[in-house]
């Protein structure tokens, strides 16, 4: 028994193979039609659509003629493998599978559409129908549906798909740099975590943009980033954020921050291959302009799944790593562990007590006094101090990066400036012209107003600018030779003496010096340790000095432990010392006292405690 019952009425007594292909008037004449069949085979001419049939009994799929790009196309009655033989090779397995699906019952309709290679031009087909009628087994025995050319909105569809696309792939890539943007990075990461892979996680913050930008303006620090990005390019691989291939994916992250995603299956070995790689692409300066501008890297890392699942979990702990990779003292890679939680917890913290205590000065300085060949006191290093309720005393080697980050350190260092003039009165009150030397960070040396305040502070304690020494390390001279040298001079024309602090750390050559105003070298700590036990080191001191010499610079041994290197060093022609071996830093009224009690007498170090001359 046919079933036709989901057949729409006028459409059951359609004779075979009419011409609906035809012009309108011959609707008209179709033998057998009725008014009402008529009318809807007008309505799929004026449409465009035709009319397809297939029976089981011939297997045979019989499509009225129609139109095609313009041209009428009329196809012999067929079996519906001959016709698949017409269709684009691509297209027959999506065809058998729509009819396969619709007369299993899982789909109501059958609706496909698919290429028919024409002369000149591949022509898209939309064919949708049903089965009309089934036996008793429910075996499908007519199916009849209508044909449609689709050529034209396929074509529209695809230029607005290739045109999302393309807005998808601009909204995902970061204006600057051309990498990936942070929220493609983000979709790459959830696909990566649900392939299941075992990956690694990096990110590399270049640190001192803030400084570049301040100098030479954000166009020049646009130009640096790009040219960064390029290098971390040339080590990390370039993947793209819409494939997930055994490459890695460099892509931008905030600010001045890359992420690269490390292939499938790499952990620690391949993270430290890449940062060693990176390290080392920083390692020269950059060219902007006529600048030579230095980056250093940051990085820290996470491995996944290992150290979670979900992207947020992941990139979260990979800002902690990097957050602890720049801490001082610590390695210029850090891979994450809970323990790095604490240490970022207590360092937020701490960020907000120094901001309430930079403004109330919330801090004690104290002294360490320097001495001369004879262990006689020349002078003293005013050291800042911070004891804090929660955490004990924080070292400044921690404080002081924290305050330049914060841009706390112009409102610290002047409180440093008035402490440190204020000393070096109350020596000259007792009658001791002894200097009093100030570290002054490199953010400070670029801030306009310096000079200012140190005359100001000198005119209000009441001494000459030639009692004040000023130190700087060579990371102030990091910024560039030209922006620091026109600061030294003023500063040197004023009077006031400037001291190069941590000398032999820096990466620099000794050439610079020639062209900088200072008065001073303090030889590092590290060079002094090893003069007993290691004779290169001593060996090492001996250009040091005499390069000293020649530019007319004073040096000072710091870090002076014991009596054997005061003497090794003594014996090297060093004039000048600071250590522990003479004095710890002590609270800046206990050596102003010590130099008040001295009445004008030179002060001996180490100083006798009272006593021990008599045993
Ligand atoms: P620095 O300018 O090189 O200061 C010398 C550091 O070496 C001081 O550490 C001092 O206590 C320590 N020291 C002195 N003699 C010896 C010795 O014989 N053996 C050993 N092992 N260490 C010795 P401190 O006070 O912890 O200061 C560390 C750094 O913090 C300073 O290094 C300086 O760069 C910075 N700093 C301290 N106070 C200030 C400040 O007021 N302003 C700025 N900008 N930086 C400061
Ligand atoms: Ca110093
Ligand atoms: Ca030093």
């Amino acid at each position: 028994m046919p079933l036709a019952t989901d057949l729409p009425s006028g459409l059951q007594d359609v004779p075979r193979a009419t011409s609906t292909g035809a012009p309108v008037e011959n609707l008209r004449c179709a033998p057998g039609a009725d008014a009402g069949e008529l009318r809807l085979r007008q309505a799929l001419w004026a449409s465009g659509a035709s009319v397809w049939e297939w029976r089981s009994d011939d297997n045979l799929l019989v499509i009225d003629p129609f139109e095609l790009g313009g041209e009428r196309i009329e196809l012999p009655a067929m079996n519906p493998r001959a016709f698949g033989e017409r269709l684009h090779p691509d297209d027959v397995e999506v065809a058998r599978q729509a009819w396969r699906v619709h007369l299993q019952g899982r789909r109501p309709d059958f609706e496909v559409s698919m290429r028919l290679p024409q002369p000149g031009r591949t022509r898209w087909l939309h064919l949708h129908g049903r089965v009309v009628e089934r036996d008793a087994q429910g075996r499908a025995l007519r199916a009849l549906g209508t044909i449609k050319d689709r050529t034209a909105e396929r074509e529209a569809d695809r230029s607005m798909q290739a045109m999302a696309r393309e807005l998808e792939r601009v909204a995902r890539l970061d204006g600057l740099t051309e990498l990936p943007n942070r929220s493609a990075l983000e979709d790459y990461l959830t696909r990566r975590l649900c392939a299941s892979h075992s990956f690694a996680l990096m990110q590399l913050d270049l640190d001192g943009f803030k400084d570049i930008n301040e100098s030479y303006g954000h166009e020049a620090g646009d130009r640096l980033l790009r040219a960064a990005s390029q290098r971390l390019a040339s080590v990390v691989g370039l993947g793209e954020p819409g494939r997930l291939d055994g490459k890695d994916l460099l892509a931008r992250w905030s600010g001045t921050s890359f992420a690269a995603v490390l292939a499938p299956g790499s952990g620690e070995t391949e993270v430290r291959a890449t940062a060693q790689g990176v390290i080392a692409a920083f390692s020269a300066p950059f060219a902007v302009g006529e600048h030579a501008l230095s980056l250093s890297p940051s990085i820290g890392a996470v491995l996944a799944p290992r150290d979670g699942s979900h992207p947020v979990e992941l990139l979260r702990k990979l800002d902690v790593a990097t957050c602890a990779a720049r801490e001082p003292g610590r390695n210029r890679l850090t891979f994450y562990d809970a323990g790095l939680e604490d240490d970022v917890q207590r360092r937020v913290r701490l960020f907000s007590l120094l901001r309430a205590d930079a403004e109330r000065n919330g801090f004690a300085f104290v002294a360490q006094p320097k001495v001369d060949r004879d262990g006689l006191a020349v002078g003293a290093e005013l050291l800042m101090r911070w004891p804090t309720e929660a955490f004990g005393p924080v070292s400044p080697v921690e404080f002081i990066p924290m305050a330049e980050k914060l841009g706390l350190i112009g409102l610290m260092g002047r409180h440093a400036l008035h402490a440190a003039a204020r000393l070096a009165a109350r020596c000259q009150a007792a009658g001791q012209s002894l200097p009093v030397a100030v570290n002054l960070s490199p953010k400070q040396l670029l801030q306009p107003g310096l000079d200012g305040q140190l005359l100001l502070a000198c005119e209000r304690a009441g001494i000459v600018p030639a009692l004040l020494e000023l130190e700087l390390t060579e990371s102030a001279l990091l910024v560039g030779i030209e922006v620091v040298t026109p600061v030294l001079r003023r500063l040197r024309q004023q009077g006031f003496s400037l001291a190069l602090d941590d000398f032999g750390t820096g990466y620099s050559s000794l050439g610079y010096l020639r062209h900088l105003p200072f008065t001073k070298v303090k030889i590092d700590r590290s060079f002094v340790m090893d003069i007993e036990r290691d004779e290169r080191a001593l060996r090492m001191l001996e250009p040091m000095l005499r390069l000293c010499e020649v530019l007319g610079m004073s040096a000072v041994a710091e870090g002076v432990e014991t009596a054997a290197q005061f003497e090794a060093l003594r014996r090297l022609g060093v004039p000048e010392f600071q250590g522990y071996h003479f004095a710890r830093p002590i609270p800046v009224d206990d050596w102003a006292r010590q130099v008040e009690s001295a009445q004008g007498r030179p002060i001996a170090l180490p100083l006798v405690p009272p006593g021990s001359a008599a045993a």
